[in-house]
Parts: structure tokens; C-alpha cells; sequence
């Protein structure tokens, strides 16, 4: 069966068609990193991840490009740094924040049973290297010579009314979007829903060289330039949460569009429901946040991620105990069930409700008719489609210390600048046993060496 899913460009179901199916290519928006994240945010993360692997599936390993960024420049980030380190120098306290929410929300996700994605990239990394223009800066000035942005009073703004179909994608009247936008009428602006590419920076704020005054990227154009990078102008997918659709989505759509001269940004846009908690809007002056830490805290990552897959992406979950309680009865007896398989075939049926726009609900009921028919081997396999492994009911199978990987990571780069080599490689060999890979890089702002890890899979 060929693979359909809802498309918001055109709100309908349709017909999966890659642009080149050697390199289906997929970009979903990532976390701001300032907070560890809650499990509305891992809803996205566990409904992309679970198209990353069905894409897999269909058209081989190694033809799917998966990019999930990571935001490491927003005005948040900045509130944030300062509130945690004051009278630091703020970029060394963002560069605090930033790293360690980047190291937790990663070890959130491989909790959750979550594919490492083809790129990570981060934000900070596409503005400029060494002075020299990067994709944001260049993405931003080619707007610029097409009549589709203009500077004032320091500020780069997209002129809204220079793209005859902005709106599109949300379907909006101009009153709803502005509304939705809740954009400042700054005095600077053309037109109220002109949005920002670039603005000035404050002495003391996070700061890079550009055409128009040392600043910073508006947080559209940040996805835009890390999507052309590593996608190119047009892609297959882009996805996230419905939230995003309006402005965030639009703007990047206008951005790409107008730079590019493309007629479209992606083909497909899929956006997940929005997660309430017990009934409610989760918030934090309602005490009903919950982050995935939280979760996992009290559940196996597979029984979480398995609750969150009882109810179509599209449609709002409602987070409750009850439903983690279920999905455990559940993932037991499917464990008990598959006890001593090593893993056959994927059910076709299976793939089959997948393919029809991720029907996760589907797909867990032909689960349980795999249990009732004894077929152990096709249920851990069919399993795997959906990221669930059998459980292990040991509470050490259930994360990874993310806070010991820092502190590991933290002196072995000691150890180095001591060029006490010895030491290092035994703190390497220490990560390795506990099951993390180390990938050492070049910092490219500042040289200096940055290591990230991996769950070995
Ligand atoms: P943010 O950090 O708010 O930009 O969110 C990161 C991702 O999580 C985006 O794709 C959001 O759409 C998504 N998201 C945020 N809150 C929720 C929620 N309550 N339910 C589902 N998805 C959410
Ligand atoms: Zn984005």
C-alpha cells in the first residue's frame, strides 16, 4: 500500500511522493534549549520518529534524510542565562544553558526510543564563521536583493506584502493573522505583519558581524537557512506541532520560498495535535507541567512512548495516568508474548496502517492480534516499527544518567588539556561500557574542541 498522509498546505489526504526516493528528506523544528523539555514536546519527537522509521522501511536505510535542529539563539535562552548566572559574562552563561539542556533533551529522546536523526544541527552555527557570511546572512541578503525584505533602523523585516500568497499554508485571513501573530506595530515596520530576519543586539547580548549591524537572527529564518543547508531548497517533509503552523511555519515557508524563487518549500507539511495533561492545558501556574524527565523518572521510555501512540498524531492527546498504566499491562503482555524471539518479519499489515497517515491506533490493535495469534517473532519485529522494544522491568534499563555523561565528558577534556592522554582514553572506555559514543568536533565560533555523545544502538 503506498503511503498517504494529511498535508496542510492542502488539508487532505494524499499520496506520498518523494522528490528523489534514493534521499527522502525530512526536517522537523526542534527544541528552544533552555529547559528541559515537557511531554507535549516529546510528542513530535516520538510522531516524527515514528515516520522516520516507516520511511526507512519503505525506502531503504540509507535513502532518508532526517533533520531535527537545535535552537541555541533566542531571547529565552538569554532571560534564562542571566537568571542562572548573574554576573557571568552572558554569552559564557548562555553557552552553559545551552549545552547542558542540549545534553538533556538528548538523552530524553534516546530515552524515549528515539532515532538519532540523520543532522542536528544548531542554530548558532549557520549565522557566520570567522566574519564570514553563513547561510542565515546570505539567506537573508538574497531577500534583500529580491525586493522581498528591507533594512530599518537596524533591523532586517520580510515584507509581507511582496509574496502574493503569504497565508497559504495557515489559511487565514489577515485580521486572524495578525491576531495570531501578536506582532509588535513597531514604528520601523511597512506594513504591521512585515516579521523580523535580524535585529540589532543590545551591548552585552549575543552578538555576530553582519551587513546590518553586529545582531542576531529572528528565530523564522533560523530553520530556513538549516533546512536549505542540509534539505536544499525544496524537500519532501517538514513537520511539527500545530502550534507551529501560524506564524512560525508560514513565515519559514515565505522565507524559503521568496529566497529560493521556489514554489514551494516542502511538499508535505504534517502537524501533530496538541498534549493535554488529565484533561487540561498543561501549564506551570496551573502545577500540571510535566517534563519527560518526570515520565521517565516513574516509566520505562517504552511504556511512555507506547501511551503516546494510542492516539492518532493528528487528533489532541489527553496524558493521563490511567493511559500509562494501560500501555503497561500492554507492553507486558506483549513482552511475555514475545519472550525468546529474536525478531522475524515486520506484519505487513502493519506497515499497512502506518502508511495510512501514521494510524499508530491501527497499528497497536494489529499488535494485539499478533499477541492473540502467538506470533512472537512478527510482534517484536512489528514493534520495532513503532520504536518499542520488549520491556526490561530493571528501573536501570529505563534512561541514561545524562548528569554522570556531563560530569565524564567534562573531565576526560580535562584530562586532554593535561595531556594526560592515559586518563582520557580510560574515561572514553568508561562511556563505552556504559554505552555512549563520543564524537569529538571544532567549536566553529570559538576552535575549541566540543565532544557530543550518542546512544549506541
Ligand atoms: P517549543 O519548544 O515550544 O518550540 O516546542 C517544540 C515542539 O513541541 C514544537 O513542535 C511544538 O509544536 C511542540 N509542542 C509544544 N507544546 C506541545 C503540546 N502541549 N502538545 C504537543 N506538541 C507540543
Ligand atoms: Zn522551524
Amino acid at each position: 500500500m503506498a503511503l498517504r498522509l494529511h498535508n496542510t498546505l492542502t488539508r487532505t489526504k494524499e499520496d506520498f511522493t518523494p522528490i528523489d526516493p534514493e534521499n527522502v528528506r525530512m526536517y522537523v523544528c526542534g527544541p528552544t534549549v533552555y529547559d528541559f523539555a515537557h511531554i507535549g514536546n516529546a510528542r513530535p519527537l516520538i510522531v516524527f520518529d515514528v515516520l522516520f522509521r516507516l520511511l526507512r522501511h519503505l525506502y531503504g536505510e540509507s535513502h532518508v534524510t532526517y533533520v531535527r535542529n537545535i535552537t541555541d539563539v533566542d531571547d529565552k535562552i538569554n532571560a534564562r542565562a542571566a537568571e542562572e548566572y548573574p554576573g557571568r559574562p552572558l554569552n559564557e552563561a548562555i553557552r552553559e544553558v545551552t549545552r547542558r539542556t542540549e545534553a538533556q533533551f538528548r538523552a530524553d529522546v534516546a530515552a524515549l526510543g528515539c532515532l538519532e536523526p540523520t543532522h542536528q544541527p544548531r542554530a548558532t552555527e549557520f549565522i557566520c564563521d570567522d566574519g564570514q557570511p553563513e547561510d542565515m546572512i546570505r539567506l537573508i541578503t538574497r531577500l534583500i536583493e529580491r525586493k522581498h525584505a528591507y533594512v530599518a533602523e537596524g533591523h532586517v523585516l520580510f515584507d509581507v506584502p511582496s509574496m502574493a500568497d503569504y497565508g497559504r499554508l495557515s489559511n487565514r485571513t489577515l485580521d486572524e493573522m495578525l491576531a495570531g501573530a501578536r506582532v509588535d506595530v513597531a514604528p520601523y515596520k511597512r506594513d504591521p505583519m512585515d516579521f523580523v530576519l535580524w535585529k540589532p543586539s543590545k551591548p552585552g547580548e549575543p552578538a555576530w558581524p553582519s551587513p546590518w549591524g553586529n545582531g542576531r537572527p529572528g528565530w523564522h529564518i533560523e530553520c530556513s537557512a538549516m533546512a536549505g543547508a542540509l534539505l536544499g531548497p525544496t524537500f519532501d517533509i517538514h513537520g511539527g506541532g500545530i502550534d507551529l503552523v501560524f506564524p512560525h511555519h508560514e513565515n519559514e515557508m515565505a522565507q524559503s520560498r521568496c529566497a529560493h524563487g521556489t514554489s514551494t518549500m516542502a511538499n508535505y507539511w504534517l502537524h501533530n495535535g496538541f498534549l493535554q495533561v488529565e484533561g487540561e492545558k498543561m501549564s506551570k501556574s496551573l502545577g500540571n507541567f510535566v517534563t519527560i524527565r518526570d515520565v521517565l523518572k516513574d516509566w520505562p521510555g517504552d511504556v511512555a512512548r507506547l501511551a503516546m501512540l494510542g492516539t492518532h498524531y493528528r487528533q489532541p492527546i489527553n496524558w493521563t495516568l490511567a493511559s500509562l498504566k494501560e500501555a503497561r499491562t500492554v507492553l507486558r503482555e506483549w513482552s511475555d508474548a514475545s519472550e525468546g524471539a529474536t525478531g522475524g518479519e515486520v506484519a505487513p499489515d502493519v506497515v499497512e496502517a502506518l502508511s495510512d497517515d501514521l494510524n499508530t491506533p491501527l497499528a497497536i490493535a494489529r499488535l494485539h492480534a499478533l499477541r492473540k495469534a502467538k506470533d512472537g517473532e512478527a510482534l517484536v519485529a512489528s514493534m520495532g516499527m513503532l520504536g518499542i522494544g520488549r520491556l526490561v522491568e530493571t528501573t536501570a534499563d529505563i534512561g541514561i544518567d545524562a548528569t554522570r555523561v556531563a560530569a565524564l565528558i567534562a573531565a576526560r577534556a580535562a584530562a586532554r588539556k593535561a595531556k594526560d592522554f592515559a586518563e582520557a582514553d580510560r574515561i572514553r572506555g568508561e562511556l563505552d561500557a556504559m554505552g555512549i559514543a563520543l564524537k569529538d568536533a571544532k567549536d566553529p565560533p570559538t576552535g575549541e574542541l566540543v565532544t557530543t555523545w550518542e546512544v549506541k544502538r
